[in-house]
């Protein structure tokens, strides 16, 4: 049976959601993916944000976000990111009509930021209309019953992020909260983080593209699985340290940053793997706890510095066994490696326990 250039590229962005890796690291795919942005016109709706996802975007290198996106922004080219408030040429009226133009057609909406809501929304002006300012809240309601699909990239599009911690003055919400206040029901896919990774915005737009917005599995925070569903700490570098007591009492110890405050054993992402800056680097590479930034509790009710409850301290019964004596041949046996991850939770437990009961003695003695 002949395969049409859809179905192939449907077949290609189902495949790379299953497993859960970049579609567009073939140039043939990427240059499929360049055709399929020009049928859909992206609205990027920048509220009460600091820009850093934009900047993580522009940061992607395989593909170049100027691949699939900037250069038909380019004057001369087709304007397929239609308006986009950090890069776009255009500026004043010019810009706006660009927004009212394309929002006449069918588009994909992107949201950067957090929605102030307080007052009408007055916290956050977008362009302006008759000489009247117009709100990030009015565009978000405006836009968002109109588009085709919704992305809110970054922690506080997601969330509310930063702007929206105590005490959050200017009332501000994360967009499905928003929405759902407003009976706004378009499908939409939330991608924290702080900011977010470019292959987390890419990889979703192809698949939203290409299969539309419910072909992308989503978990109970709206979060892509493909990019969500792994826990930090069950893929960290540093977690042979955690399981064996082994923690760093300040920054720059090489050991487990628990005790420093890592998120890490509560935050789903699949950062250790993917990396940032095109795969140098990382928070907990760079000796920095995980600060949680994709998780919708972000920034916490608790300092940076504290830490997590964690449910279980038991480490997953594949890790090589830790504590044992090098110089002898590993016996692989399941009922080892086992005994092994026994030993080595009771390890972690044996240790959390000892935090918390120091953690308690001192809650004790500040009441
Ligand atoms: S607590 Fe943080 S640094 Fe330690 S193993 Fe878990 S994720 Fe890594
Ligand atoms: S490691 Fe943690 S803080 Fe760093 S980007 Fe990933 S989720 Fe955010």
């Amino acid at each position: 049976m002949p395969v049409t250039r859809r179905k192939f590229l449907q077949y290609s962005a189902g495949s790379a959601a299953l497993l859960g890796v970049s579609l567009l690291d073939n140039p043939m795919l990427r240059k499929a993916f360049a055709a399929a942005i020009q049928e859909t016109p992206i609205i990027w709706l920048a509220a009460g944000a600091c820009s850093g996802c934009s900047v993580s975007l522009l940061n992607a290198l395989s593909p170049r976000i100027q691949d699939v996106l900037l250069d038909q922004i380019v004057p001369g080219h087709h304007t397929e990111l239609a308006f986009h408030p950090t890069v776009m040429a255009a500026a004043g009226d010019l810009a706006m009509q660009a927004m009212y133009d394309t929002e006449e057609r069918p588009f994909l909406l992107v949201v950067e930021g957090s929605v102030p809501t307080k007052d009408g929304g007055v916290a956050c002006e977008v362009g302006e209309k008759n000489g009247h300012g117009i709100t990030g809240l009015e565009h978000v309601l405006r836009l968002g019953g109109k588009a085709k699909a919704v992305i809110a990239i970054g922690s506080c599009a997601a969330f509310g992020g930063i702007p929206k911690a105590a005490p959050n003055p200017t009332g501000s919400k994360g967009v499905m909260e928003v929405f759902k206040e407003n009976g706004i029901v378009t499908p939409t896919i939330n991608l924290p983080g702080c900011a977010a990774h470019p292959d987390w915005f890419i990889g979703t737009v192809a698949a939203v593209l290409l299969n539309g917005p419910e072909s992308v599995k989503v978990d109970q925070d709206g979060r892509p699985e493909m990019f969500y569903k792994p826990l930090i700490h069950d893929n960290c570098p540093l977690r042979g340290h955690f399981d064996a007591g082994r923690f760093a009492e300040k920054p720059g110890d090489p050991f487990c940053l628990y005790k420093l405050g890592c998120k890490g054993p509560i935050t789903h992402a699949n950062c250790p793997e993917k990396k940032f800056n095109g795969g140098v680097n990382w928070c907990i590479d760079n000796r920095h706890p995980c600060i949680g930034c994709a998780e919708p509790d972000f920034p916490f009710s608790q300092t940076l510095a504290g830490t997590v409850a964690i449910a279980d301290a038991t480490p997953p019964s594949l890790y090589p066994p830790i504590l044992t004596d090098q110089t002898k041949p590993i016996d692989v046996t399941p009922a080892y490696a086992a005994l092994a991850g026994a030993a080595a939770g009771a390890v972690g437990a044996r240790v959390f326990k000892k935090d918390k009961d120091a953690d308690q003695a001192a809650g004790d003695g500040k009441e």
